[in-house]
């Protein structure tokens, strides 16, 4: 069966019902726990256990679906916060390599996957594929570990 894009997609890449902009900026949201509230986004280590450091950040202001929409000023600020993240993320997990990945085909908001890298998993050289089905949940007490060394870093 061809995948197709939803019918509002339209709609949805100006806005429509987006749930990046309806959660406002909350410490936490269902998928993970803040780690950096910067000036242009939100950094959230995500609480399911894809690649242990998995983090997204989130742009907030406006609704945006391309980096290509934000003017000079907010482009430098967005991606200075993606970087700092990035940063924190190296220093802290020391992975074989960090994987930015700015996709929004599901979700049209500006956002970006910061996913670590590590030696023995599972696609060296090429890009991680996403998991299929439920990945299990980090363990609470590790989630906030993290998240306080990450906050330290950053
Ligand atoms: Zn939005």
């Amino acid at each position: 069966m061809d995948a197709t894009w939803p019918s509002d997609w339209a709609e949805r890449r100006r806005g429509k019902d987006c749930p990046m902009c309806g959660q406002g900026r909350p410490e936490a949201n269902e998928y993970g726990v803040r780690v950096l509230e910067g000036r242009f986004s939100d950094g959230y280590l995500q609480r399911r256990s894809w690649q242990r450091g998995y983090t997204v950040v989130i742009w907030r202001g406006r609704h945006v679906a391309e980096p290509t929409e934000l003017d000079e000023e907010e482009a430098d600020g967005y991606w200075r916060e993606v970087l700092r993240v990035g940063s924190a993320l190296e220093r802290h997990y020391q992975p074989v390599k960090l994987n930015y990945q700015l996709l929004g085909n599901v979700v049209p908001h500006l956002h970006t996957h910061l996913v670590p890298r590590y030696a023995d998993d599972p696609a060296p050289g090429g890009p991680l594929p996403f998991p299929e089905g439920e990945r299990p949940d980090l363990p609470e007490d590790q989630l906030r570990r993290d998240a306080l060394a990450l906050r330290a870093l950053i």
